[in-house]
C-alpha cells in the first residue's frame, strides 16, 4: 500500500522546528510494510490544507497526519480532513463528557472552545490519546480512488512528539500493519566501533551482494552501523532470512560489534560494569560534562558511576589532584595529562572517589589554537589501577560534535580495557 505522511503546523513550514514526527513515522513504515511515496508540510491554512489532502487522496491510500488537533483556531486538521472528504463535523456526545471529566478531575475549567476536540466525522472514529486532550482520527473511507482495498485511510494524530508516538505504538502501528498485509520488512542493525566505513564495507564485501536480505553500511556518530534488511511474507519469515546473514556478519566483524538495533554504546557499558561488579569515575575537561551526562542516560547508571569532575582549567585540574609536574611539562592538553587524569578521577582523595576506573579527556573542543594545539586535538585515557591507555587524535568537525566523538570514542576505549580484562 502507498502512504504519505502530512506534517501540518506554520513552524514547521518556516523552520522553526524540525519536522522529527515526519522522521519518526517514515523510519516505522517499511518494516510494517507500507511504501512511503510523498511527504508534505502544510501551514495552519484552510484551503492549502485541504488541497495537501485532495493531492493525497489522489495518490494514496494512507495517509498520516501529525499536528493541527489543538483546540485553538489555528488547529485545522479536522476541519480540512471533513472537507475534502466532503463530510460534517458534529460533536461526539461520549467525547465531550470524557473531555469535560478530564478537565473536572484536574480542578480546572472547562474551556468551551475545547469542545471542537470531540468533533468526529460519520466517517472517522477517535483514536484515544491518555497523554493529552486531543483524540486522534482514524478515518476510513471506501473509494474508488483506492489503489488496492477499495479503501482509504486518514490517520490524525496530535502534533506534540509524546503524544504522537505514544499514538502511533499503541493504537495506530499494528491496525496498518494488518491492513498493509502484504510483506514486511524487518532490518537488524549491527553497531561496530573502532573501524571505517570503507573498511568495515570491505570486510563484508563477501555478504554486500545479497539481493534478499540487502546488507549497506553506513557512519554514524557513535560508529558505523551495518543494516541488514529482509522482505518476507511475514515478520518471521524475514527473521529467518536475517539470521544466517547477522551470524556471518559478526563472525567476520567480531568484537568491533559492540550491539544491535536500539543498544547504545552507554548502555552496553553499563550492563558490562554492572556484570563485573566494576565502578568508574571521570574527570573531563573540554567535554563539559557530556561524558558523564551519556553515561548517565542509562537508568541504573548509580550502580557503576561514582561520579565526574569537570575540570577545565589547569589548576582546578591540579586542585583535583593532577600533577602539576606534567602539566608544566607537556600542556595541559597532552596525553600524559589525560592519563594523570584518569589515574586521579579514579583512585585520588581517599573516600572521595575510589573507582576501579577512571577516564580522563582533555583536548580543544573548538575555537582558537590552545597551546599551539588546533581545535579537534583529543587526548583520552582509561586507568585501570594498573596503567592507563590513552588515545589521542585531531579531528575538528565543528564544537558539538567534536565534544560528542570525544565521549564516544572514551567509551569506546573504556569497552576495549573491559573486554582485555575478560
Ligand atoms: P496541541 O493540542 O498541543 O495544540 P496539536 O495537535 O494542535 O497539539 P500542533 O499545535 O500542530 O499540534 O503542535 C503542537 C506542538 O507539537 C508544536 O508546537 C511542536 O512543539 C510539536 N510538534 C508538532 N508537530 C511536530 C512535528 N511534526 N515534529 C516535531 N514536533 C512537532
Ligand atoms: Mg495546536
Amino acid at each position: 500500500m502507498r502512504a504519505e505522511i502530512i506534517s501540518v503546523g506554520t513552524e514547521l513550514l518556516l523552520g522553526e522546528i524540525l519536522d522529527t514526527n515526519a522522521q519518526y513515522i517514515a523510519a516505522r513504515l517499511p518494516a510494517i510494510g507500507l511504501d512511503l511515496y510523498f511527504q508534505s508540510t502544510a501551514g495552519d491554512n484552510l484551503e492549502r490544507l485541504v488541497d495537501t489532502i485532495e493531492r493525497g487522496l489522489a495518490r494514496s491510500d494512507v495517509i498520516i497526519m501529525t499536528g493541527g488537533l489543538g483546540p485553538t483556531e489555528d488547529d485545522l486538521t479536522r476541519e480540512a480532513i471533513a472537507s475534502a472528504l466532503g463530510e460534517e463535523l458534529f460533536v461526539d456526545a461520549d467525547a465531550e463528557r470524557a473531555l469535560r471529566a478530564f478537565f473536572t478531575s484536574r480542578g480546572v475549567g472547562f474551556p468551551e472552545r475545547n469542545v471542537k476536540q470531540a468533533q468526529l466525522i460519520p466517517s472517522a472514529t477517535a483514536i484515544p490519546n491518555p497523554r493529552g486532550t486531543a483524540p486522534g482520527w482514524w478515518v476510513e473511507k471506501g473509494t474508488s480512488a483506492s489503489l488496492s482495498t477499495g479503501f482509504q485511510y486518514i490517520i490524525a494524530m496530535p502534533g506534540p512528539p509524546s503524544e504522537m508516538q505514544r499514538m502511533w505504538e499503541k493504537e495506530v502501528e499494528q491496525r496498518l500493519a494488518s491492513l498493509a498485509g502484504g510483506g514486511v520488512l524487518i532490518t537488524r542493525v549491527l553497531k561496530t566501533i573502532g573501524a571505517g566505513e570503507s573498511h568495515i564495507d570491505e570486510m563484508l564485501a563477501p555478504l554486500l551482494k545479497s539481493a534478499n536480505p540487502t546488507i549497506g553500511v553506513y557512519a554514524k556518530p557513535d560508529g558505523v552501523y551495518a543494516r541488514i534488511a529482509a522482505k518476507a511474507p511475514t515478520a518471521e519469515a524475514a527473521r529467518d532470512l536475517i539470521a544466517p546473514v547477522e551470524d556471518e556478519a559478526r563472525r567476520i566483524l567480531g568484537a568491533i560489534v559492540w550491539g544491535a538495533d536500539g543498544d547504545s554504546l552507554e548502555g552496553i557499558i553499563g550492563a558490562m560494569l554492572n556484570e563485573r561488579g566494576l565502578t568508574l569515575a571521570t574527570m573531563e575537561s573540554c567535554t563539559g560534562g557530556l561524558l558523564a551526562s551519556t553515561i548517565t542516560d542509562v537508568d541504573g547508571s548509580s550502580a557503576y558511576f561514582k561520579g565526574g569532575y569537570v575540570a577545565y582549567t589547569a589548576q582546578m585540574k591540579m586542585g583535583l589532584g593532577v600533577s602539576a609536574e606534567l602539566i608544566e611539562r607537556y600542556g595541559a592538553i597532552s596525553s600524559e595529562v589525560a592519563c594523570d587524569m584518569a589515574r586521579a578521577a579514579r583512585e585520588s582523595f581517599p573516600g572521595r572517589m575510589g573507582a576501579d576506573y577512571g577516564i580522563g579527556i582533555t583536548g580543544v573542543a573548538g575555537g582558537e589554537e590552545v597551546e599551539g594545539k588546533p581545535p579537534g586535538t583529543m587526548h583520552i585515557a582509561v586507568h585501570d589501577g594498573r596503567e592507563a591507555q590513552p588515545l589521542s587524535y585531531a579531528f575538528y568537525q565543528g564544537r558539538a560534535a567534536t565534544k560528542r566523538r570525544a565521549v564516544t570514542t572514551a567509551l569506546f576505549l573504556l569497552r576495549r580495557a573491559l573486554l582485555a580484562r575478560g
